[in-house]
């Protein structure tokens, strides 16, 4: 069998524990056996997102679907909204509430620097009547990490608006907590720091955000956080979840809770100092000034195509590293060291661009 190792900001590797449990028969959905496992995943990820007042909701979807059940559960058509953008994800952002006819108030920053504390206060000021603001905990196209606590702090000096974060990259990798910081949605998705495969995503909703969900005006069906909540009482989903991913996913978060979320985040941040010693090493800048802990996003030197560079050891040593999302094509690669990537699997990644950048002349 080909070898294959994924160094991408998602999808991740999956732990064997994580394969086997989505081996198994499939359950039915509305059932006591699924409702167990429901349950126990939804508790899991309370402790993730270090909350005990949100409720959790589950979808059938990738990161963007949160994203999006996000913005027609909490909007409604006039509404003022901020988008403070940090890259490709904020900028999603963006075009979601366009698509349903929400014009944002866009702050957004220069890729490769996190959201900035002052700029936020200074777009608060001039739009007081705000319902929502929006923000990435690590933006995966630049490998920024926000400053959260500091900008939910921000938004609650100035407003009234609930705090949304897409934290798809970021959770159970980076340092989050939901309710000493005082956020009042947080987004995610299974296939990155959750360790499952790609296809569930969860949004954490306060208690604080329910009075917009239950107001919202823009059109929604499958998305309807009313009907998953409804739901919840009989543990289950409204429509048939991915219960091969729920299996998979109660599963990764077992992993979590027993090595604690603490120590989890200590040993991204470890992976993340691993991963930049080796760049300076190399004689390689970072892109990222205010680097996260998920993932490495390295300039490539003057010459040196990074797209072409990663798709060489792809096809040669089935190792995935991401390239460079819109402007940064071919000028950064992205090394992700988050979920179940280990650090032999950087090192292989490391020995396959050393040999390519001596080959470069690098
Ligand atoms: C991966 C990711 C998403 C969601 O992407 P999907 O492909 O829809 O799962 C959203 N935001 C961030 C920051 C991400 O890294």
């Amino acid at each position: 069998m080909k070898r294959y190792i994924l160094l991408t900001p998602g999808p991740t590797p999956l732990p064997p524990a994580v394969s086997e449990a989505m081996a198994r028969p499939i359950l039915h959905h509305r059932t006591q056996e699924f409702g167990d496992l429901f349950d126990a995943v939804l508790d899991d990820m309370r402790y993730v997102y270090q909350t005990q007042g949100a409720t959790v909701l589950m979808m059938t979807t990738s990161g963007t679907g949160s994203m999006e059940s996000a913005v027609v559960n909490l909007l409604s058509p006039g509404d003022k909204i901020i988008v403070h953008t940090t890259g490709a994800f904020g900028d999603r952002f963006v075009s979601i509430a366009k698509a349903y006819g929400v014009s944002p108030v866009v702050v957004a920053e220069e890729w490769g620097h996190a959201a900035d504390p002052a700029r936020l206060r200074q777009a608060l000021q001039a739009n007081k009547d705000v319902k929502a603001v929006f923000f990435q905990h690590t933006d995966t196209s630049t490998g920024v990490v926000n400053d959260l606590e500091k900008l939910a702090h921000e938004v609650r000096e100035q407003s009234a608006a609930v705090v949304v974060v897409d934290s798809v990259s970021g959770l159970a990798a980076e340092p989050l907590k939901m309710d000493s910081w005082g956020l009042d949605v947080v987004l995610t998705g299974s296939q990155k720091g959750l360790m499952c495969a790609p296809g569930l995503a969860f949004a954490a909703v306060s208690e604080r955000a329910w009075p917009l969900v239950e107001s919202a005006k823009l059109p929604r069906f499958y998305f309807d956080w009313r009907a998953m909540r409804k739901s919840l009482k009989n543990r289950e989903t409204p429509y048939t979840p991915g219960v091969t991913l729920v299996a998979g996913q109660a599963e990764a978060l077992k992993m979590i809770r027993h090595e604690g979320i603490e120590n989890v985040w200590k040993r991204t941040a470890e992976l993340a100092r691993y991963t930049r010693a080796w760049a300076g090493r190399q004689g390689l800048s970072l892109f990222a000034k205010d680097p996260a802990n998920i993932l490495t996003a390295i300039n490539m030197p003057a010459g040196v195509d990074g797209d072409a560079l990663i798709k060489d050891i792809l096809a040669k040593e089935g190792i995935s590293i991401a390239g460079g999302q819109v402007q940064l094509k071919g000028k950064i690669i992205r090394i992700a060291h988050m979920g179940y990537i280990t650090k032999a699997d950087l090192d292989a990644g490391f020995a396959a661009l050393e040999a390519r950048l001596s080959k470069a002349g690098v």
